[in-house]
């Protein structure tokens, strides 16, 4: 049987949910005799393939043009994409910043900063633009399954991966639902 493909991609984030995902440690060694991770920030391929995946994951909340586009191609190229983390489903530590002004957050960055002399905001067409807000994934494209948590557990992803290689979109619960 042809093993499910899986990839991942991350937004505005810390690394904590990838982290977490790794954290399924044996888990992880199960589920790879069943899926096939085709691409992620922590592999050495990061675009998910032209030809799509079976499952998408995103982690992070989308705040910049380059994020939306990330998140639109993973849209496109699988068939379920699951929201990982408080930022991507309901954009957690990221919302912070909604009450300013994308100049004002910009500033505070690069030029008010305690530690910054002369500083300036770099200004370049390769640079993307933040978005005047920051918001969950689902704002942005379809998002199929919501696993809130910061990170969400490691036994968490490992449910919702193991339902969806069932076949079945999970109905998360109890020890699994979890709102940091
Ligand atoms: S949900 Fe928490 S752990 Fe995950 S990316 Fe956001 S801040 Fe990091």
């Amino acid at each position: 049987m042809p093993k499910v493909t899986v990839a991942t991609d991350w937004l505005d984030v810390c690394a904590g949910c990838h982290m977490s995902l790794l954290d399924m440690d044996e888990h992880l060694i199960e589920l790879l005799s069943k899926i096939e991770i085709t691409s992620s920030p922590i592999t050495d391929l990061k675009e998910p393939p032209e030809e799509g995946v079976d499952v998408g994951i995103l982690t992070g909340a989308v705040s910049d043009t380059h994020q939306r586009r990330v998140a639109r191609r993973m849209r496109e190229r699988c068939k379920i994409l699951v929201a990982i983390g408080d930022c991507a489903a309901m954009n957690g530590i990221p919302t912070m910043r909604n009450d300013l002004t994308p100049d004002d957050v910009l500033t505070r960055g690069y030029v008010e900063t305690e530690s910054t002399v002369d500083g300036k905001i770099p200004k370049s067409r390769e640079i993307a633009r933040l978005l005047p807000q920051s918001m969950p994934v689902h704002e942005v494209v379809k998002v199929d399954v919501n696993l809130p948590g910061c990170p969400p557990s490691a036994e968490s992803i490992y449910f919702v991966l193991k339902e969806l290689l069932e076949g079945r979109i999970p109905t998360l619960s109890g020890e699994y639902l979890k709102y940091d």
